[in-house]
């Protein structure tokens, strides 16, 4: 009779709180994975397996991506020039031709072929130096993507010089975030959250407060990450950010940081210190982390100029400094809406350029 009233009770308590609407815990996980902090949040769906799948995956997508021993990228590097062709995972080579595509778009602006001058400034090790002139023209005359070639039909590519190397870091990330998507979509998760790093994120459906997720662009001259210019609110869309903040070393009052513009070898210098870029639909994971890295490495008149006509759906945001003012300016293409229209607390020190 007790054990009746017990299962009683706990079957009013579950009615009373369906009727009053409260939301299940959410699923979240953190690791440090593909070199920074992740989290995967599920409200609702298959929860954890959704969240568990998706870490497993993001570990597998980390090592693909890598540059260890056995991987596919250093395979490449060690036969680049000899002319033999390299089999590539299918998540790899994916990425390549995503790269490719983009890279021809772009006129090279984005270009994972930068590896050997990412290699060259080891911005982010305890390597990182301003390397000589000589060091330099050395490196740079191994970027090119058109020296990356690609064989769809056997998934398999080659460098055709020697000295050549592939750097994913500007795409690794939002790639993944599009496996996330797929992975949540087959165990029914509507509601979460997926932040690698703050760098990259995806916002599925609403926050428990049943609200939009409120995604903070980071303030990029403050030491606390947590710190925000604007604040994002967010509904089943994709957003990733790239600045001068995430990586770098300062020598003499000189901030080198870790995105490059491949023509010169050198931390592109265009006067902007974050760019950050939201987009909706299929692949808007990859499409933003491409975009966010090409807009920095462009500049605001150029990147703007280029986000117009390059086809993609996408609202992006340029940081640009004066004195202590930030100053936003906004790009819009496709069906996106404007920035302007997106972003709400921004912070006292920052202030819209006019258009
Ligand atoms: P992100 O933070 O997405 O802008 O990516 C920056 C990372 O991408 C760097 O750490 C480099 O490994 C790599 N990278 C730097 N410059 C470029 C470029 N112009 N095109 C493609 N990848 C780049
Ligand atoms: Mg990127």
């Amino acid at each position: 009779m007790k054990r009746l009233f017990g299962m009683l009770f706990a079957v009013m308590v579950a009615c009373l709180c369906a009727a009053c609407g409260a939301p299940p815990e959410p699923y979240t996980k953190t690791a440090v994975i593909m070199d920074t902090v992740v989290t995967i949040e599920a409200e609702d769906g298959e929860r954890e397996q959704a969240v568990d799948e998706g870490m497993a995956y993001l570990q597998k997508i980390d090592a693909l991506a890598s540059q260890n021993a056995g991987s596919d990228l250093e395979l490449l590097r060690l036969s680049a020039g000899n002319g033999q062709w390299v089999a590539i995972s299918p998540e790899v080579f994916e990425m390549l031709e995503m790269s490719q595509e983009w890279a021809e778009k772009t006129d090279g602006a984005f270009d994972v072929t930068v590896g050997p001058v990412v290699w060259l400034w080891g911005i982010g090790t305890e390597y990182a130096k301003v390397p000589s002139e000589a060091e330099l023209a050395e490196a740079r005359s191994h970027v090119g993507w058109q020296k990356l070639e690609l064989d769809k039909s056997a998934t398999s590519a080659r460098l055709t010089e020697a000295g050549m190397r592939i750097h994913l870091g500007a795409i690794a990330k939002g790639y993944a975030i599009d496996g996330l998507c797929a992975i949540f979509k087959k165990h029914g998760v509507k509601n979460g959250l997926v932040s690698l790093g703050g760098s990259s994120m995806y916002a599925f459906g609403k926050s428990p407060k049943r609200k939009p997720w409120r995604i903070g662009i980071r303030h990029p001259r403050s030491d606390d990450a947590k710190e925000y210019l604007a604040v994002a609110p967010l509904t089943d869309a994709a957003l990733s950010s790239s600045g001068d903040y995430e990586r770098y070393f300062e020598q003499d009052g000189v901030r080198y940081h870790h995105i490059f513009d491949p023509v010169t070898g050198r931390p592109a210098d265009t006067g902007v210190l974050g760019v950050t870029v939201i987009a909706t639909g299929g692949h808007a994971g990859t499409l933003t982390d491409i975009l966010t890295t090409t807009l920095f490495v462009m500049g605001e008149e150029k990147g703007k100029a280029f986000l117009k006509t390059c086809g993609a759906d996408a609202s992006a945001l340029f940081i640009m400094q004066e004195g202590d003012t930030f100053h936003f300016c906004a790009a819009t293409s496709g069906d996106a809406p404007a920035m302007q229209d997106v972003l709400t607390d921004v912070a006292e020190s920052a202030q819209w350029e006019a258009e």
